[in-house]
């Protein structure tokens, strides 16, 4: 890492005195805004074309670590939804159903390949538009996006191997609804399986982060993807229905909340339409005594604190054996002091800004409620920047299990800290919420390990580690988490009609 040191004193003679003191400067990132191309005015991708708004609406899409505005930004409404799926429509028709899977894979890897050489820029930008620290998005969020283009373009001529002995057909026009918390990420968990496997695709951004997929329209156009296959809208809730209740859209994936998760699903009733949800997360985070401890609150602070807590498999609920409780919290409180809270452009930056004030506000209401709860509250003393929205790491102690701040999605960084003494208790305790998106575990014992993820409801278990992904490996919950998996062999299932069953 470059290091400019401060304070050096040269004395007159030839011997050079160097001091140094704790606050080193360091080089600023090579990311900064300048390095990003915004446009002041951004249009709806439809058909291959921008295409001004139909609703001749817009919105302002801002930079919540400063409150400055970005771009202005096309509303689509219904009508403007009806054209992007009936450019879909035709394009699945007359073009992409029926195109070669070598060739459609073709188109894939391009915009894959393009993701990687903009990775730069597409980083910049999601952490301009969302808040999230350049750490995050730069080695997490734009890698990721572009290794599931890769590998889904992989899958598209192999069909027959996913599915042996079955034939695929797909599914005709798939309608897209993403989250603001990883914008570029949740977009390639959609489009690249649903163009693998044949299906065109109708997308819309959430209204406070629009821009990276605003890029991908441009890579997608430089990618020269048939017209329609991909069409991206922007939008709030009304354009996210008209997608939901378009009577020629085919399937519906969604990224969100539970409450609009249900929307969808009443909404869809009926219907033929296919659907899969990927909706909120509790999840539980468990450290046993015999764990490694520096690691496990490593993994816990990486698990809550880093994003913001922004993520819905966030470990936000963290259940600590009672002989090491005292320990870990100590540890805990030391870590949350090292944090910096800051400009997401800073690669130092741990926590970066809160999405948006109606997050903050939503963060807010649950310290209030943890206090009025009566449980003990605890939050680092970094300063915060004066503009923007920031929250300073927090935790809650002495937490029952029936705690709101126990049981609902608060998405900031806020950690209820819980306790337990046997195997059984924390099972149940783990397994007693609404949700059931993600767990971890953490234990010197492999057995204790395949203990946990049998009997724990949780789609997705990490062992001594937290929050990683893969394209390979599947994503999704139980329970009111949603339904459905992305990600993977069975990230392909949804988008696919099979023959032979
Ligand atoms: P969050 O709490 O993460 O913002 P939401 O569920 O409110 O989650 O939003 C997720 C996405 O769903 C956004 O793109 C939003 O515009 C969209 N959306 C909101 N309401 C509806 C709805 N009734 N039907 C379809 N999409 C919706």
């Amino acid at each position: 890492m470059a290091a400019t040191k401060k304070n050096s004193n040269t004395k007159k003679s030839n011997t050079i005195k160097l001091k140094f003191d704790t606050s080193w400067q360091y080089a600023p990132a090579p990311e900064n805004k300048k390095s990003a191309t915004i446009n002041k005015q951004y249009e709806l991708f439809i058909n291959g074309q921008w295409q001004k708004p139909l609703s001749k609406k817009y919105f302002d899409t801002i930079n919540p670590a400063n409150e400055e505005k970005l771009s202005k930004v096309a509303w689509a409404n219904e009508v403007d939804v009806d054209k992007a799926v009936k450019a879909a429509r035709h394009a699945y028709e007359n073009i992409w159903k029926n195109m070669p899977a070598k060739e459609r894979a073709k188109y894939i890897f391009r915009i894959a390949r393009i993701m990687q050489e903009k990775a730069r820029e597409l980083a910049i930008i999601e952490s301009l538009d969302g808040g999230k620290p350049i750490r995050e998005s730069r080695d997490f969020d734009i890698p990721t996006a572009a290794n599931h283009f890769f590998y889904y373009a992989g899958w598209t001529d192999k069909l027959a191997f996913a599915f042996p002995n079955r034939q695929t057909s797909p599914l005709g026009v798939a309608g897209q609804i993403i989250p603001w918390n990883f914008p570029l990420l949740m977009a390639a968990w959609k489009i690249a399986p649903a163009l693998a496997t044949g299906n065109t695709v109708v997308i819309k951004s959430a209204e406070s982060t629009p821009l990276t997929l605003l890029k991908l329209a441009e890579i997608i156009e430089e990618a020269e993807l048939p017209p329609g296959v991909v069409n991206i809208l922007s939008g709030a809730g009304d354009t996210g229905a008209a997608i939901v209740n378009h009577p020629d859209v085919n399937k519906i994936a969604f990224t969100g909340s539970t409450e609009v998760g249900k929307i969808i699903q009443k909404a869809i009733a009926g219907t033929q339409k296919k659907v899969t949800l990927e909706l909120g997360g509790k999840a539980a985070n468990i450290i046993f005594e015999d764990a490694a401890i520096d690691q496990a609150v490593e993994g816990v602070i990486n698990g809550i604190f880093f994003n913001q807590g922004h993520v819905c498999c966030a470990g936000s609920r963290l259940y600590v054996q009672e002989s090491i409780l005292k320990e870990v919290v100590r540890k805990l409180k030391d870590r949350l002091e090292s944090l910096i809270v800051g400009d997401p452009l800073d690669k130092n930056t741990d926590i970066g800004a809160i999405n948006s004030k109606a997050q903050l506000d939503v963060i807010h209401k649950y310290i209030d409620i943890g206090k009025k709860e009566g449980a003990e509250f605890y939050q680092s003393s970094c300063p915060l920047p004066k503009k923007g929205y920031y929250c300073r790491p927090s935790l809650f102690t002495n937490v029952a299990q029936s705690n709101r701040i126990a049981q609902e999605e608060i998405f900031g960084p806020v950690l209820a800290v819980l306790s337990f003494r046997t195997v059984d208790e924390v099972i149940e305790k783990a397994n007693n919420t609404p949700y059931g998106l993600s767990a971890g575990v953490w234990t010197d014992k492999g057995a204790k390990i395949f203990n946990m993820t049998t009997k724990m409801r949780a789609g997705v278990i990490w062992a001594n580690t937290f929050n990683k992904f893969d394209p390979s490996s599947p994503f999704g919950g139980y329970k009111e988490s949603g339904f459905g998996r992305e990600g993977g062999l069975h990230g392909l299932l949804p988008y696919v009609n099979l023959v032979n069953e």
